[in-house]
């Protein structure tokens, strides 16, 4: 079956068409600037890649123009759109409501609308990309996969804040996580890799890209993670704050003169290792700076390892040990140097790296030695197969 992966934003969309079979991706590519004014890549799996500057006043004329580019006669990769079995759409928030993926019927679509409240930036963007892709391919069974629906299975003292217990029950004010996908996959990756069956596992996944979380993975199933009611708690991030006292939001206000949303606004994207270098939130432009001998963006290098170390140490503890440390997404994935420098802290928990194994990019591989006590992998993520797999599972 030919999957249509939609991963839908205020203003963009990106889409993947995977051959469930092979999975191969057929075709891929990004709508931007959706409202404003617009603008299509399309890059189709036999290379080349296409830009289209045509308008995309709305998320349905952004959806009809992939659908007109995956038929085009000449760079389309499917004859009709009858060969597009069906869509699976990335959600942000499943809420309490959603702990598996599930088919979009318009009764599901209602409780996805139920969960805007939740992710305002988020769900409503999904939702669009839902409607659209229902008026233009009507009939096709639709999918839902949920960012949060992982993390579903965190006990309550795992996601409980420690608040007036009302709050949780009148709000739904908790700890929901995210990257649940990415965290899923890459467990289960690892499993398979190792050749052991995930349930006999205790697994940690540090998903470090823009976004950062990480997740302890007990016997297949999330039983913590870092992000916690929205994606600004846990780690040190490109431009979020991560965990920090609730006391500094008043304070902050008060001094600089910012009403709470510009607060949050400043700890959503102006904050992260980008506000503490003040160069960059690329790791990229931060390991150059460093390397010439600029002092902030070490120390903001520092913020971001030590973090995530510290919640290696936080999520042993809780699962009581540990046996797999995964590094993926952006920088999990392509960081010797930070890699090196959060596993320098986990030798009390015997995991030793192997740095002529770590000196890779974007690969499977073990990067810790064979003597040591904890396995250390890399593990690349892939959200969209896993968004695939999901569909194909639901539709049948
Ligand atoms: P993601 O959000 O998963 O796409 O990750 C994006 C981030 O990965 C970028 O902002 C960079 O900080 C980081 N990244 C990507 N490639 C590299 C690389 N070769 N070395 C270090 N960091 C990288």
């Amino acid at each position: 079956m030919k999957v249509l992966v939609i991963n839908c934003g205020s203003s963009s969309l990106k889409f993947q068409l995977i051959d469930s079979e092979s999975e191969q991706v057929l075709a891929k590519g990004l709508c931007e600037r959706i409202g404003i004014d617009g603008r299509l890549t399309y890059s189709p799996a036999g290379g080349g890649k296409h830009v289209f500057e045509d308008p995309l006043p709305n998320h349905t004329v952004a959806v009809d123009s992939v659908l007109k580019k995956l038929t085009d006669p000449e760079i389309g990769v499917i004859g009709s759109l009858a060969e597009i079995g069906a869509v699976g759409h990335r959600i942000v928030h499943g809420g309490e409501k959603f702990a598996h993926s599930t088919l979009l019927t318009e009764e599901a679509i209602k409780e996805v609308e139920a969960c805007s409240e939740l992710a305002p930036l988020h769900n409503p963007a999904n939702i669009i990309g839902i409607r659209a892709c229902q008026e233009l391919m009507p009939g096709v069974p639709m999918v839902g996969v949920f960012d949060t629906a992982f993390h579903q299975t965190m006990p309550p003292k795992a996601f409980l804040y420690s608040l007036p217990y009302e709050y949780y029950e009148k709000y739904g004010v908790r700890r929901y996580g995210f990257h649940g996908t990415s965290h899923s996959f890459v467990s289960k990756r690892a499993a398979e890799i190792l050749g052991k069956d995930v349930k006999d596992l205790k697994i940690i996944v540090c998903h470090l890209g823009n976004g950062a979380s990480i997740c302890a993975v007990d016997g297949g199933k999330s039983v913590d993670t870092s992000m916690g009611f929205t994606p600004l708690e846990g780690l040190t991030m490109g431009t979020r704050s991560g965990g920090l006292d609730p006391a500094i939001i008043e304070y902050i206000a008060e001094k600089e003169h910012l009403t709470l949303p510009e607060v949050l606004n400043v700890l959503n994207k102006k904050s992260g290792v980008q506000g503490i270098s003040g160069v960059s939130s690329d790791f990229r432009d931060l390991e150059g700076a460093a390397k010439e001998g600029n002092e902030r963006a070490q120390e903001a290098l520092d913020v971001f390892t030590y973090r995530v170390a510290k919640f290696v140490g936080y999520y042993a503890a809780a699962m009581n040990g540990v046996d797999v440390i995964c590094f993926t997404a952006g920088i999990g994935e392509n960081d010797i140097g930070v890699r090196a420098t959060i596993l320098s802290y986990l030798g009390f928990l015997g995991c030793k790296l192997d740095p002529e194994a770590n000196n890779i990019r974007g690969e499977e591989r073990i990067i810790s030695t064979p003597d040591s006590k904890v396995i250390a992998m890399v593990v690349p993520t892939n959200e969209e197969l896993a968004i695939a797999r999901e569909t194909v599972a639901i539709v049948g």
